[in-house]
């Protein structure tokens, strides 16, 4: 450990915390993690990047676009409607230099990342929202598409309308009919989430991240969740490493999760053990609550080590490198 290392961690009082040395083993790179079992998909997208030595910051958002255009899952478009029976998508993309951008609340935009990645370069902002999002994007060249509810989407709302219960639960597993990698389901079997986050580090060892989603199903015209909020759904400190975090968008903004997992990363922690201290200080807040909820968080460091935690069982992700596309079920708290 060089000195500025040691000093910074002695002066922060961690000399007994589980330290890696950011020197001692072959850093893996190129690598994209991504969130929920969609990742494989997201992860092969990126890849077509990475893997012929592009940047981190197109390959997220490369991964991010596939995701998009997938139309019967929760992301994009196609994405579950808010009470009111509209699609609203949030999205933010961060680059090696933390510049970042985000839309939330955007409606019949195809690809709020690529929106999202025009506010970081052709504006001094970090985050437009609803319509003003729309009117910058249709400015820069994209197209409004007529609303369209993919099948999954109506019959979900359909059946959320005979009860009209807000109850923000997101990410609960049915695993017995659905097995251990399955997506988080509502009772009648359709998935209830599926927002995409994706970190990835380049040939040249620069981070990058995205996140793209239609946010909770049936949520209140307007709500914006995490995801498209630097430091809760995305947070990219190119000197440290990247996280990302998909469930309860409400409890992860409260604690800056993202943020706080990769300043647990900055502290000598692994990428799993970041997450796991970011899922038990959503935990310790009120117990009883977080186990009606999930949370899971996704992490990688410059070593390209990478790790994920969750507050109940089932938040999967998966990893690509040079040698393969594998998925992976997070350690879970409660
Ligand atoms: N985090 C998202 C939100 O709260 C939802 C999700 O992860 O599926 O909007």
């Amino acid at each position: 450990m060089n000195r500025k290392k040691f000093l910074k961690l002695g002066s922060l009082g961690l000399g007994s915390l589980p330290l890696f040395s950011f020197s001692e083993t072959v850093v893996q790179k190129p690598i994209v993690i991504s969130t929920w079992e969609s990742g494989m998909g997201v992860n092969a997208a990126a890849w077509e990047i990475l893997g012929i030595n592009g940047k981190a910051i197109d390959a997220v958002e490369a991964g991010a676009v596939h995701m998009e255009n997938e139309i019967n899952c929760c992301v994009g478009l196609g994405g579950y409607p808010d009470r009111d029976g509209i699609v609203t998508l949030d999205a933010c993309i961060m680059d090696e230099h933390s510049n970042c951008g985000a839309v939330a609340g955007i409606e019949q935009i195809k690809h709020p990342v690529s929106v999202a990645r025009k506010v970081m370069e052709k504006t001094p902002h970090v985050l437009l929202v609803g319509n003003g999002a729309q009117q910058f994007a249709i400015e820069n060249g994209f197209e409004k598409e007529p609303p369209i509810l993919s099948d999954d989407a109506i019959k979900a709302y359909k059946n959320w309308l005979m009860k009209s219960e807000y109850k923000p639960i997101i990410n609960i597993e049915n695993k017995k009919e659905h097995g251990p990698f399955a997506p988080a389901f509502f009772e009648d079997g359709t998935p209830n989430h599926d927002t995409m986050g994706l970190v990835a580090m380049d040939n040249a060892g620069n981070l990058s991240g995205a996140v793209t989603t239609s946010g909770m199903a049936f949520k209140i015209h307007g709500r914006v969740g995490d995801s498209p909020v630097i430091g809760a759904g995305l947070f990219v400190d190119n000197e440290v490493g990247a996280a990302t975090s998909s469930g309860v968008g409400e409890e992860v903004i409260r604690i800056c999760g993202t943020h706080l997992v990769v300043e647990f990363m900055r502290q000598g922690y692994s990428p799993e053990l970041a997450c796991k201290k970011a899922v038990e200080r959503i935990v310790n807040r009120d117990r009883a609550k977080a186990k009606t909820l999930q949370v899971g968080f996704l992490a990688l460091n410059k070593k390209g080590q990478f790790g994920a935690y969750s507050i109940l069982d089932g938040f999967t992700f998966c990893v690509k490198t040079g040698t393969e596309n594998k998925m992976y079920k997070a350690k879970h708290l409660l």
